[in-house]
């Protein structure tokens, strides 16, 4: 599973060699993995039928030393406590890394939202966040979606949250625009990723313009970083989604693309392009080769195919360890899901503040303001990698460990 071969786990190699670069302290470093809380509830609900179901749930609030708790909550019926717990840990890693007063914290649901009618997920939605009420609050634990929650479950968890505490928009992110979600926020993470691969190919001498790219996935992330390649000049020859992939070394057609995507959820009856598989996507020739898709994508089997010249991750977690070896010693760069796809997070932490402003910032404001954030983080990145010799990966964990380690010193005093 995901979190078990990621390279950006929390007890990763990448990791363990962050915390030997940076010198810390045992006792700290110590600390620093431990969750400061974990939160594990039963979910009673009324199914349609008028019979009781029951689900897990979980919070786990990672570490809250720079800011308040923040990340997702998925419904999936593989969550689990310790898949929460890794998903929280890697929130505090990126959210200092962005720089964004937060810790990290992540939420789940053991349940397959499939199974259930709207209104039941409904009910279940509102009575975990009863349950999770407790522990979460503005200033304290700010929860958003994940895998398949979106902004309806959003709006229900706030509606929750207000009819107890009064009119609170701040205590959830990744609203809807009427309840004071932010302009900027769907495409956050997909213009996040294709920022970070521009400022790659300036540091790496990638003519961005005449650049090759590859992207796996066409949801919400593979497909705004394909709609901001496009209009930085890039060729996207190829992309894919679960139903295959499409390849023209001419490069797709991404505007007409993005339409058809958007009408039907999938690329498939795409009238352009050849048709390849997964396996031969990631296979191709190219500047940029970015998994925007699942974990674990670029892994043992299939390392050795891969002929890009810089791979972006834009999924969590998408080259395993035993991956990222294999392609630093052949100079093939990562720049780590920690700092590529953070751009999602930081739009939700300008959303918070514009809650807690009550003032709505427009979508160019948000779009300067993200740029700038993304700009920055990267460069720290690089110049660490520059200095130690490390791979991006390391760079980034080195840059997030020390803010946190460095507070929280100050903190314990
Ligand atoms: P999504 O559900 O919108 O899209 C996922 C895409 O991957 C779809 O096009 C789907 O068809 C495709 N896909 C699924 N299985 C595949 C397979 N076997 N081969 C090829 N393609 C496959 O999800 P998303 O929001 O775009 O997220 C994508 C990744 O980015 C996930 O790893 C997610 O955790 C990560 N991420 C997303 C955000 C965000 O703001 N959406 C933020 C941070 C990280």
């Amino acid at each position: 599973m995901e979190r078990k071969s990621s390279s950006t786990n929390p007890t990763s190699m990448a990791y363990k060699n962050a915390i030997e670069q940076l010198g810390l302290k045992d006792n700290i470093a110590k600390t620093l993995e431990i969750p400061d809380r974990e939160l594990t509830v039963e979910v009673p609900f009324r199914k349609d039928n008028g019979e009781i179901d029951s689900v897990i749930g979980y919070r786990v609030q990672h570490n809250n030393t720079r800011g308040p708790f923040k990340g997702g909550i998925r419904f999936h019926h593989h969550v689990d406590i310790e898949e929460v717990r890794s998903l929280a840990t890697l929130m505090t890693w990126k959210t200092a890394l962005l720089d964004i007063p937060y810790g990290g914290g992540k939420g789940g649901v053991a349940v397959n939202p499939l199974n259930y009618t709207k209104t039941e997920l409904e009910r279940m939605s509102r009575r975990f966040f009863r349950a999770i009420d407790p522990v979460i609050g503005v200033n304290v634990d700010i929860p958003a979606p994940d895998v398949n929650t979106n902004a309806q479950v959003m709006s229900w968890f706030m509606d929750e949250y207000s009819q107890i505490h009064g009119y609170s928009p701040a205590i959830v992110t990744g609203k809807p625009l009427e309840l004071g979600g932010s302009e900027g926020r769907e495409a956050a993470t997909g213009k996040g990723t294709a920022i970070i691969t521009r400022e790659t190919a300036n540091k790496w001498g990638i003519n961005l313009k005449k650049s090759k790219v590859v992207i796996q996935g066409f949801g919400n992330v593979g497909s705004y970083a394909a709609k901001f390649l496009n209009e930085y000049g890039c060729k996207i020859i190829a992309v894919s989604d679960v139903s295959g992939g499409l390849y023209d070394p001419n490069g797709l057609n991404i505007n007409e693309l993005f339409e058809h995507n958007r009408i039907n959820k999938t690329i498939k009856g795409f009238n352009q392009g050849e048709k390849i598989n997964n396996d031969q996507l990631l296979a191709l020739e190219c500047d940029f080769l970015i998994p925007a898709a699942l974990g674990s994508a670029v892994n043992r089997n299939n390392v050795d195919s891969i002929k890009c010249k810089a791979i972006i991750e834009a999924a969590n977690g998408p080259v395993t360890g035993f991956a990222a070896d294999k392609l630093w010693s052949r100079k093939i760069a990562i720049i780590p899901d920690i700092l590529t796809n953070a751009g999602g997070v930081t739009v939700s932490y300008f959303e918070w503040v514009q809650n807690l402003q009550q003032f709505k910032w427009s979508e160019s404001d948000v779009n300067r303001k993200l740029e700038e954030k993304m700009i920055k983080s990267f460069e720290e990145v690089y110049s660490i990698k520059q200095s130690k010799n490390v791979p991006m990966r390391i760079a980034s964990f080195m840059v997030a460990i020390d803010r946190v380690a460095s507070a929280y010193s100050l903190r314990e005093g």
